[in-house]
């Protein structure tokens, strides 16, 4: 799974990869602003594992597709979850600017 984001200072788009490594590493690779000035370290990780998990998810749903032929997946009951982290994520980075 290759993430892209957005950086809020100057409004370009990248791929989750110029942040997680290389000589960009937690700072948006077009302006230098720090992702996140207090916890730049916690912040690399954690999207290093989100991009990581997603992909470990999108070979399972590989794995799965030929499997099971008598299983409908409720796709809400696995998209539901990460859309509500999502939302909580974005609520809480607001707060966060807005302090
Ligand atoms: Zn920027």
């Amino acid at each position: 799974m290759k993430i892209k984001g957005r950086c809020t200072v100057c409004g370009r788009d990248f791929p989750a990869d110029l942040v997680i490594e290389g000589e960009t590493v937690g700072r948006c690779p077009f302006c230098g602003t720090p992702m996140d000035a207090d916890y730049s370290g916690n912040f690399v990780s954690a999207l290093a594992s989100v991009q990581r998990l997603g992909s470990a998810l999108e070979a399972a749903l590989d794995q799965l597709d030929a499997l099971g032929p008598v299983f409908e997946m409720d796709e809400n009951s696995l998209l539901d979850p990460l859309r509500a982290a999502l939302a909580q994520r974005s609520k809480v980075t607001s707060a966060r600017q807005s302090a």
